[in-house]
């Protein structure tokens, strides 16, 4: 194929249009104005800098691949957008908060809501559209915003990041170039900041490159499986119920949220920790279960599906962060693994680590030096930072549930009373495929039996209309197997192929051939959430950017 690929050269480029990634951006542009500012009255000594950012985003608009709950604390934003008139453009202000135990058919509800899931003050908002927004206002300060560039690669220059490639266009299913064929982009950048969310196909090859998960615990994921309706009643928006219990089990670390928002439409969703036993385990269909229940039934009742997504949650916290920094690249957000699982909440730490970030990359841009030395700012940056101190004090609440839930109970009591210490810190944790059970050992299925209704329960082709997702067809697979021998001579054998059921988007499918097995991938059903690399017993899955633009769309979540 032809190397004649276009060029393009920036300051500092941002791999991914979430929170994290626009929050830099933004940051970053607004130092830099007021320290042309203060340079052109005197005020201070220096250069004008004129550095071009950009920020280039896989999905086909701004939003597109952007999913989360997403109940807001408002902290992050707050400090963002001091000194600017813009405010996000939340749902509502949360007015009533409840915590509920599920069993099969009761909701109790717990007599106090637990301090990390109070969200007095907090806000219900759409990701999509606080991303949308966020990228209108980096775009109102002059940096530039490309949707539809899936950055592939990353280069480099012996040990320096010095920018990345971005995905050929027009390359047929066969590899072959199609007569629309066009070679994807360089962008040369002195700084590349990576924000692509969790499992990003570029950290990955960062961090093969530089170690830098290599001292810090494996991290661990659950996935959001999510769905937005509408119902045509008056509903107070702002009412955010938490749920644990059914559908899962003791062994199953997770819960249900629903969140009401304006014009009668309501978030709901589940989160399952990723480190389940059971290979069986199917996210989809226990979202599915779940508004089976009555509590949610009525809810949505007379309601419409609007919506449907996943996405994969980084959950291991500050003792599975990686190195933020290396000669010419930063991390940030769910990539470097800011999130809170024990409130649920990673946006407020996605915007501050973005703000940190762009303070760093700003001394970088004025000392005209981007190597780790002076990128390594970033992190001292957040050692003190009110991001650190949140993080600290849950440093070990998601180890302590993998060994069930009563254990969890009793670790997190016990950190909570010690400052995050608890009795062993740091508190071990294993990799969740690697506790999948084989399906030899397992007892018989006690998942509750679900009727597709296409009303309020659907099976996963049906949910996968509602992700509006597209790709072109004539491409090469973006999920490429390592050996696809394995699923059919032993994954069958020892798991059963539980991609068919931890995929929520059907793209794994193992069908007949006469006799013979078949394992098939349909790539154009992916809905990029990334469960596949995370819980695929045999990790040999790799999830590739497809083709631009290609993916599920989003923006109403
Ligand atoms: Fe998610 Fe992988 Fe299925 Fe795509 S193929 S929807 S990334 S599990």
């Amino acid at each position: 194929m032809s190397s004649d690929r276009e060029q393009l050269e920036v300051d500092v480029l941002f791999v991914g249009a979430g929170p994290a990634s626009l929050s830099t951006a933004l940051h970053l542009a607004r130092l830099i104005k007021d320290h042309n500012q203060a340079v052109e009255s005197r005020e201070r000594e220096g250069d004008i800098l004129t550095p071009v950012l950009l920020v280039v985003e896989k999905g086909k608009e701004i939003g597109a691949h952007t999913l989360s709950g997403a109940v807001v604390d408002p902290r992050g934003f707050d400090a963002l957008l001091k000194g600017l008139e813009s405010r996000p453009p939340y749902e509502a202000k949360v007015r009533n908060d409840a915590l509920y135990y599920l069993t099969e058919t009761k909701a109790f509800r717990a007599p106090f809501t637990p301090p990390p899931l109070q969200n007095h003050g907090y806000y219900v908002a759409s990701l999509g559209q606080l991303v949308k927004w966020l990228a209108t206002l980096c775009e109102e300060h002059e940096v530039d915003v490309y949707p539809g560039f899936p950055a592939k690669e990353i280069l480099f220059d012996g040990d320096s990041v010095i920018g990345v490639r971005m995905t050929d266009s027009g390359v047929g299913r066969d590899g072959e170039p199609k007569v629309n064929y066009e070679p994807g982009m360089d962008v040369k950048a002195k700084v590349t900041v990576l924000g692509e969310g969790p499992k990003g196909t570029l950290f990955g090859q960062a961090d093969c490159k530089f170690g830098l998960s290599s001292e810090s615990q494996p991290q661990i994921y659950a996935v959001g499986v999510k769905e937005l309706w509408r119902v045509d009643r008056d509903l107070e928006p702002g009412v955010v119920y938490h749920s644990l219990g059914f559908p899962l089990g003791l062994n199953e670390l997770g819960g249900g949220f629903a969140y009401t928002m304006q014009d009668g439409l309501i978030d709901l969703g589940l989160v399952v920790g990723l480190d389940y036993k059971d290979p069986r385990t199917d996210c989809h269909l226990l979202l599915q279960c779940f508004k089976q229940h009555p509590f949610i039934r009525n809810l949505i009742a007379g309601g419409e599906l609007v919506s449907y997504g996943a996405k994969a949650i980084p959950e291991g916290g500050i003792y599975a962060m990686p190195r933020l920094f290396a000669d010419g690249l930063l991390v940030v957000g769910d990539s470097g693994g800011f999130l809170n699982s024990q409130r649920l909440k990673g946006i407020h730490l996605a915007v501050e680590s973005g703000m940190l970030a762009a303070e760093t990359l700003f001394e970088a841009l004025v000392k005209g030096d981007s190597s780790a030395q002076t990128l390594s700012a970033y992190e001292a940056r957040f050692k003190s930072s009110l991001a650190r101190r949140e993080l600290w004090k849950v440093r070990n609440f998601r180890q302590s549930f993998q060994r069930g839930f009563w254990s969890g109970m009793f670790h997190s009591a016990l950190q909570m009373l010690s400052g995050g210490r608890g009795l062993i810190d740091p508190m071990p944790i294993t990799p969740g495929h690697t506790l999948m059970r084989r399906t030899s050992s397992l007892a018989i299925s006690t998942l509750p039996e679900v009727d597709f209704d296409g009303t309020t329960t659907f099976d996963k082709l049906s949910s996968l209309y509602y992700s509006d997702t597209s790709h072109e067809e004539d491409q090469p697979s973006h999920l490429l197997i390592r050996d696809p021998q394995i699923c059919i001579d032993k994954c069958s054998e020892e798991f059963g192929n539980p991609c068919q059921n931890f995929c929520p988007a059907s793209v794994y499918e193992i069908t007949r051939d006469g006799e013979q097995p078949r394992f098939q991938v349909n790539s154009s059903n992916c809905i990029h959430c990334k469960t596949c690399e995370i819980m695929d017993p045999y990790q040999i899955i790799l999830w590739t950017p497809p083709e631009g633009g290609g993916g599920p769309d989003w923006k109403k979540m």
